[in-house]
């Protein structure tokens, strides 16, 4: 497999040729702005030492602070964790957030650790990156194998440092302690919001519709709640790292989580009418595809099976090089990553609003505040991509490209 930076850099120049973007900007955009690269010891619980290797990297300041989750993974790489970066500038851009964009990332297989060892890993990691952030310099957030209880680690390692409490240094962490409420399910609140936009943009209203998600994480699950509980559509197919499962009724996901909780995987969900391969999930004859897993997942060779009419990216970068063009030649409507996905980032943006001014919203509040943002979100890049008669991703990326360039213009190139 190629680079996914390459890769990442191939989508953001279609819209840079289209728009006409000024060589320089381009130039700029190009390149992240600050990588580093950590490698730490941390104490096991046998006493023994491992030595781990930890990255941030920050993509682009231009609009703001950087702002971007921390992945554990073991396939965790500098080319992953650059090309994460730079869709968070860009997905921060097509929201109108006040934000750059950076991801970090540690390779590591948590499931391998016990919990003390991972709380470990966490606060030296956290330790060694605070050269470089801060609530008003990058504020980090969950993202695959993440969770509120890790960033709580976060902020209170970065609170040590710096000998106060520092609520806005990271989001993403628990209600009760300077978290949001809603954050916890935004991503997946986010894809079902534009999911629902998507299908009245092809003229059928979402409870009509049927509905396959690759991967049951925090973006996969929480989207399958809310479009089968509050949009009416229906889940037929499901699947988490150890396989798909099927239903043509649609799935009760409320009692799904709980199976998870219960067994670690959905794969042999005894309800289930049958079993099937992540593969087979992706090409089934549904009407909305939401990868939500890792990226890279659709191949040019899926994507020429793939019957789905509409794809939602709850995942990054979920397509792989040349999977788009298969795709876009099919009529299929592909709503993309720095879309789809940015309902995490938006409410994050929210609870750093919060902590900055110690006053905490209710949950409806925060709810209505993401519907209006993705709403406004989806309709400026459905113009854009009406303006240019382009796809969606296209659009989407000239639309934030232009507020990252105007920043960039208006605040010149230093000194
Ligand atoms: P997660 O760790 O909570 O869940 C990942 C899920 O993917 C798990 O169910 C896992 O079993 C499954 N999975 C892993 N490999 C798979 C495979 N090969 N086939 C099928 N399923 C597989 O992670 P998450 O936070 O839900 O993130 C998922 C994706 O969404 C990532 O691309 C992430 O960058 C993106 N994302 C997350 C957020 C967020 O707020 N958490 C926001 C924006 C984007």
């Amino acid at each position: 497999m190629g680079s996914t930076y390459e890769s990442a850099l191939k989508k953001f120049g279609k819209a840079a040729e289209l728009m006409n973007l000024d060589h320089g900007i381009r130039k700029i955009l190009e390149h992240p702005k600050r990588q580093l690269i950590v490698e730490f010891p941390v104490t096991m619980d046998d006493d023994s030492i491992e030595v781990f290797t930890g990255y941030r990297v920050q993509h682009n300041v231009a609009l703001g602070p950087a702002k971007g989750g921390v992945r554990y993974h073991p396939n965790v790489s500098l080319d992953e964790v650059k090309s994460l970066a730079f869709w968070m500038t860009f997905k921060c851009a097509v929201m109108g957030l006040p934000y750059g964009g950076a991801k970090g990332g540690i390779k590591i297989d948590p499931k391998q650790y016990s919990k003390k060892e991972l709380e470990r890993v966490s606060r030296r990691y956290f330790s060694e990156i605070s050269i470089v952030v801060g609530p008003d310099k990058d504020i980090p957030a969950p993202d695959v194998n993440t969770t509120p209880d890790i960033m709580a680690w976060f902020m209170d390692t970065y609170s040590m440092n710096v000998g106060y409490s520092s609520m806005g240094v990271v989001t993403g962490k628990p209600v009760g302690l300077g978290g949001s409420q809603g954050r916890t399910e935004a991503t997946g609140r986010g894809v079902s919001t534009v999911a629902a936009l998507a299908a009245k943009a092809k003229g059928v209203d979402i409870s009509k519709m049927t509905v396959a998600i690759e991967g049951f994480g925090n973006v996969g699950k929480y989207a399958a709640l809310i479009m089968s509980k509050e949009k009416g559509a229906k889940v037929v197919a499901l699947s988490d790292s150890k396989g798909a499962v099927y239903n043509s009724n649609g799935f009760d996901i409320e009692e799904l989580m709980k199976y998870k909780d219960e067994h670690g995987t959905i794969s042999d969900y005894p309800k289930a009418e049958s079993k099937m391969s992540n593969e087979e999930l992706k090409t089934l004859d549904v009407d909305i595809l939401v990868p939500a897993a890792l990226e890279n997942s659709i191949t040019p060779e899926i994507a020429k099976n793939v019957k789905a009419k509409i794809i939602v990216e709850g995942a990054n970068g979920p397509l792989m090089t040349g999977a788009d063009e298969i795709l876009n030649e099919k009529g299929v409507l592909i709503v993309p990553d720095i879309l789809a996905n940015a309902g995490g980032v938006t409410v994050s943006y929210f609870e750093w609003v919060q902590d900055l001014q110690s006053f905490f919203w209710k949950k409806a509040q925060v709810n209505s505040a993401l519907e209006e943002m993705m709403n406004n979100a989806f309709e400026e890049t459905w113009k854009m991509k009406e303006k240019y008669s382009t796809d969606m991703r296209t659009a989407a990326y000239i639309v934030a490209i232009n507020r990252v360039a105007f920043a960039t213009k208006k605040r010149g190139i230093y000194p």
